[in-house]
């Protein structure tokens, strides 16, 4: 016997009891983003390697060692997206769409990293991405929190924490990278083999720094506020005004420096303590650089990332519940006829009542064995056809999930005879 085959390690499989969680997450954040102006736009899975590098930066995690790179039949260097900003930037570019223009876009789907598998950490998960291009801010800035919020409201979330913090422009944070150098220089023999690593190549990604030993060094390491320009410092405060204003919480967190090269000003993490260590939900920060570093001409930006598989997490530890996609009617057919007419019977239903899910009963079995299958489905009442109803023209409906007896009924009086068991009469 050959081995069975197995999903790749850090790959998950969403079974369909799952995923009515995922399509309520999925459909909310849809309605909230439409009802704010953004549009949803799909872009390609692969990309050429070198956009990654270029917009990602070559000194991060995700370049360095995260990315699931190969060459195409061709030799072309090729990457399976690690996250969606690059290939949206891309796509906006090259399809013109920042001349002159602002644009509110969202997309959605898989994003593969090779890290190190765990709770709330895969190799192909899943993000909602949201970008807003071609707006200096600080008002898009505040919108984008407030939409964020309401979609966590109309979810149910609690437990989450807004952190806050600006990194200023490549000048400011250039003197502050630095400062941090010489401080962690300082303490060489502390610091743990990443770290030191990032030492001399990209000191701020020692403050994203996971390891618990490493805390402590970290609190007492200089702080990117001090070097922010005057314009830097301004949007900041304006950034918070806006929100206060509008009655979202926040902590400002100093040290909240985002894992990516082509941030500035705005930085934010929506933050959890309910799923253990990868706590973050949803990340992002302004951009304004990044669309001219990959051959557009300057366009101001800011966007976010929602990771969904911890955001699922968290609807269920908040107790959400979908309401569960289960069949309503369930079509019984027994006999000479008895399909043909199931299925123009259930045809009728869908036309009559959209959204009602009809089962059909497929592969034969005798009244006993097709109720049985009914009662399992769910449905609350079961359309009973024989020989006896093909011959009179009539279908019997039988409620089951109370004692009320059978009735038959003519075909064209169906529609009327199930509503009053359906979940919407
Ligand atoms: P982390 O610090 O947890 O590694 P990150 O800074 O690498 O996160 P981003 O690139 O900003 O994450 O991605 C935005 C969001 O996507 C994260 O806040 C998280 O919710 C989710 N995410 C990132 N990487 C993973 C992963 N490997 N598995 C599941 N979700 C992820
Ligand atoms: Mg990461």
């Amino acid at each position: 016997m050959s081995a069975q085959l197995q999903a790749i390690r850090g790959m998950s499989d969403i079974l369909p009891e799952d995923a009515v969680a995922w399509q309520r997450i999925e459909g909310t954040l849809r309605d909230v983003l439409g009802a704010y102006g953004y549009r949803e736009i799909r872009v390609p899975l692969l990309e050429r390697t070198e956009l990654f590098q270029r917009s990602i930066g070559e000194v991060t995690d995700i370049v360095e060692k995260e990315m699931y790179t190969f060459d195409d039949r061709n030799g072309v260097s090729l990457t399976l997206r690690p996250e969606a900003t690059a290939g949206i930037v891309r796509a906006a570019i090259e399809n013109g769409l920042l001349r002159n223009q602002r644009h509110r876009l969202w997309s959605t789907g898989a994003m593969f990293r090779y890290e190190k598998p765990q709770k709330g950490r895969y190799r192909q998960f899943h993000q909602f991405d949201i970008e807003a291009l071609g707006f200096p801010g600080p008002d898009v800035d505040a919108e984008l929190i407030v939409m964020l919020a309401r979609a966590w409201r109309e979810l149910g979330l609690r437990h989450l924490e807004l952190q806050l913090n600006s990194i200023g422009m490549p000048e400011g944070r250039a003197r502050y990278r630095a400062a941090l150098t010489e401080y962690f220089r300082g303490h060489l023999a502390a610091l743990d083999e990443d770290s030191q690593r990032r030492l001399e190549r990209n000191p701020l990604r020692i403050l994203d720094s996971k390891n618990p030993a490493m805390q402590a060094l970290i609190a007492g390491a200089p702080l990117i506020g001090e070097y922010l320009d005057t314009e830097s410092a301004v949007h900041f405060a304006a950034v918070q005004e806006l929100l206060g204003a509008a009655g979202i919480a926040f902590r400002v967190n100093p040290r909240l420096v985002r894992g990516l090269d082509y941030y500035n000003r705005t930085v934010f993490e929506w933050v959890t303590d309910q799923l253990g260590t990868q706590g973050a939900v949803c990340a992002g920060g302004r951009y304004d650089g990044l669309v001219e570093q990959l051959g557009g001409s300057a366009t101001p930006a800011i966007g976010c990332a929602i990771g969904l598989e911890r955001l699922v997490e968290l609807y269920r530890v908040c107790g959400g519940t979908p309401p569960a996609a289960t069949v309503e009617i369930y079509v019984v057919a027994v006999g000479e006829g008895a399909t043909a007419l199931a299925l123009r019977v259930a045809e009728q239903l869908r036309d009559a009542r959209p959204g009602v899910a009809v089962e059909m009963n497929c592969g034969g079995g005798g009244f006993k064995a097709q109720l049985r299958r009914a009662d399992a489905s769910g449905a609350t009442v079961a359309l009973v056809i024989g020989e006896d109803e093909v011959a009179a023209g009539t279908v019997g409906i039988k409620p089951l999930r109370s004692d009320v007896a059978q009735v038959n009924v003519a075909v064209a009086g169906v529609v009327p005879a199930v509503a009053p068991y359906l979940r919407r009469q």
